[in-house]
């Protein structure tokens, strides 16, 4: 008897993927609906260790014949998945909101086409690399990319289509099998994307999904000496768990992690435009790990930015994510609010000031309030710390000295949002702002073969376009005496 369950109309395995087959647990978790936590969605497969070397031997005895396509014949595949999300775009939409309660409008116009996207941009990438040929030394030297191996895709709970299929498409572009274990908050997406991977006819165990608990699942997978690529988003806290595990087998991971990012708006910019994209940082309930959570503002334009951010601010709906007037979705789970709450609280005691927000919206929901702290000092936690709520903090600086200085005093460096009118000053911030991306006059544009990741505890490593390619694959170099060969 099949144990699939309905979410919306939309039928969900709670099962894994392994080997091309769907295979139950004996355990499971429960699945619940930030949109109204009293309803279970239903139980998902909860994996361990077990489960995690049966994936790995899917993935290895799979490899070979998978390495060995050209990247034409790969390319086929990733185009037809690409196909079927595209053509399952409104259950792929309506699942992910009723899992973690983004706003689904943006889920079906923007995140799960991205997901598509994804296939689509790494399969061309793949095809189109160009081998570095070169002479020297009387040897012809070609370099080439061979693909890696068994490949480990761990993701966070915040945006779990659009990430997965960001991490595992590059990974099966260079040629390696994969095992994705997406976060137990929101594991819905990836079940569904389990069918879609049986339904586009990849051979068994090249793509496979397992469900499960980070620390028993996932760390089962991470250690597996099999596994040769290991690419994780997630907190730093988890990544140093996975960083270990890598080191022992000695195995090259990717750590895209959380951020802090400053949104600096200097008094020659069009303040409107700024203000309204600081108060844009709310979206998603501030879960988004390249907001820009510290806005920096000049001095000279502090009434006139604050009165435009709250004017924006105070268009914010906090509602039902399926309902296209909402702009703020509820958070992922009752620990998360609490977490984020108990920032505020800490912030409350130390005495920094809380401009607007700073409680739960309605009692027995999961909206918490857009909050605005103006901190005592640089050194505030809600300064220092990744919230990943609606919370934001905002202070002032005198001159673009300041400014960096305060935009570069985290310890992270994922990205960064500068607001200005003049060329030299982009060209300056962009270049002084420790963060793997710099965004000027704008916000989450993204190039797809850009290179993308974080500096200091924002994360190890690039994704994005070859990047990406290059990370999944053993670069080698070949090397032919000339004159040696006919
Ligand atoms: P998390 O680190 O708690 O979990 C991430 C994943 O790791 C989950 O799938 C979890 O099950 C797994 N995991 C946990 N412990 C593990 C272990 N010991 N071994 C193997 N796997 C393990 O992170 P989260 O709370 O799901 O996500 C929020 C964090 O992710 C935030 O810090 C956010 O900034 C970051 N994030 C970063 C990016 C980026 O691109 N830089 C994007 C989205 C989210």
């Amino acid at each position: 008897m099949s144990n699939r369950f309905i979410v919306e109309g939309v039928s969900i395995s709670p099962d894994h993927l392994i080997g091309g087959k769907r295979v139950p647990s004996k355990e499971t978790f429960a699945v619940h609906s930030p949109l109204n936590w009293s309803v279970e969605l239903g139980r998902i497969a909860r994996g361990d260790g077990e489960t995690a070397q049966q994936a790995v031997a899917a993935a290895e005895q799979a490899f070979p014949a998978w390495a060995a396509l050209s990247s034409a014949e790969r390319a086929t595949y990733l185009h037809r998945l690409a196909d079927l999300i595209e053509e399952r775009k409104e259950d792929l939409a309506i699942v992910e909101c009723m899992d973690m309660a983004m706003l689904h409008e943006s889920l079906r116009l923007r995140l799960i086409p991205r997901g598509a996207l994804n296939f689509r941009n790494y399969a061309d990438l793949a095809v189109d690399y160009k081998e570095r040929v070169w002479s020297s030394k009387g040897t012809a030297n070609r370099v080439v990319r061979m693909p890696a191996g068994p490949t480990v895709i761990i993701t966070p709970w915040n945006a779990p289509f659009m990430l997965s299929t960001w991490k595992c498409a590059p990974a099966l572009a260079a040629g390696n099998t994969v095992i994705l274990k997406p976060a137990e908050w929101s594991p819905l997406s990836a079940a569904l994307l389990g069918d879609l991977i049986v339904e586009a006819g990849f051979p068994a165990g090249v793509f496979n999904i397992v469900q499960g608990i980070g620390e028993e699942v996932g760390a089962g997978l991470v250690s597996d000496p099999r596994v040769r690529r290991i690419s994780f988003t997630g907190s730093p806290e988890t990544a140093v768990h996975i960083g270990v595990a890598a080191a022992k087998n000695i195995v090259p991971f990717t750590a895209e992690l959380g951020g802090k990012g400053p949104l600096i708006v200097f008094e020659d910019a069009d303040i409107d435009a700024a203000a309204k994209k600081a108060a844009g940082q709310f979206d998603d309930s501030g879960q988004v790990c390249l907001a820009g959570t510290r806005i920096l503002v000049q001095a000279s334009i502090r009434d006139k930015f604050l009165e435009l951010f709250h004017h924006y601010a105070d268009q914010h709906v906090m509602g039902d994510s399926r309902d296209e007037s909402t702009t703020i979705s509820p958070m992922i789970h009752p620990v998360h609010m609490a977490r984020v709450a108990g920032f505020v609280e800490r912030a409350r005691k130390n005495g920094d000031t809380i401009v607007r927000g700073g409680k739960v919206f309605k009692e027995g929901g999961l909206w918490y309030e857009p909050t605005l702290i103006e901190p005592k000092s640089n050194a505030s936690e809600v300064v220092q710390s990744e919230i990943f709520g609606p919370v934001l903090t905002f202070q002032t600086f005198v001159d673009e000295a300041d400014a960096v200085r305060l935009a570069n005093s985290t310890k992270y460096g994922l990205s960064g949002i500068v607001y200005t009118s003049s060329a030299e000053r982009a060209e300056r911030m962009g270049l002084a702002i420790r963060a793997g991306t710099v965004w000027v006059n704008c916000f989450l544009v993204r190039d797809l073969t850009a290179p993308f990741g974080g500096v200091g505890t924002s994360g190890i490593g690039r994704e994005g376009g070859d990047y990406a390619l290059d990370f999944h694959s053993e670069l080698k170099t070949i090397q032919i005496l000339d004159g040696s060969v006919a």
